[in-house]
């Protein structure tokens, strides 16, 4: 990732400590490396955007929670899956911040998110998930 992404080679910067003679990895504000703050102060992933900028497959750069977040996906045993969304009762789940803290939960300018993370959906439970879903909560209205 060095060599694709130059924020990662600023030694003992934002992104990286060193303590002990060891290299670490920094979290500012008890957040994410990889998070930036946009102009609102809302938390927005720098992996995420940096996937969208240089087109490479965001799974191969984000680990499956966060190429999932704000879902939640828990797995309740026997076959049986909860699919949930970050929200104020559900953050610490996952210890994420206030919902109002994330565009993808904040703006109501985006598409509701069984629209707009519709591959994520069909990566994760298989092809016609999404559209099963966007059905469903359809059906619901
Ligand atoms: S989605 Fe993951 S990699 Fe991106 S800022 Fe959040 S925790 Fe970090």
């Amino acid at each position: 990732m060095k060599a694709r992404e130059p924020r990662l080679a600023r030694l003992h910067g934002r992104h990286f400590y060193r303590a002990e003679g060891e290299l670490g990895l920094a979290r500012p504000d008890g957040r994410c490396v990889f998070s930036e703050l946009d102009g609102q102060g809302r938390i927005r992933c720098h992996l995420h955007a940096y996937a969208k900028q240089t087109q490479i497959d965001r799974g191969l750069l984000q680990p499956v929670s966060c190429r999932l977040f704000p879902l939640i996906v828990i797995d309740r045993g026997g076959g049986r899956v909860l699919l949930t969304v970050v929200a104020s009762h559900t953050r610490r789940l996952v210890s994420a911040f206030p919902p109002s803290r994330y565009p993808c939960l904040a703006d109501p300018s985006l598409p509701p998110l069984h629209e707009a993370m519709r591959a994520d959906l069909d990566w994760l439970f298989g092809d016609g998930f999404a559209q099963a879903l966007t059905s469903a909560a359809i059906s619901r209205r």
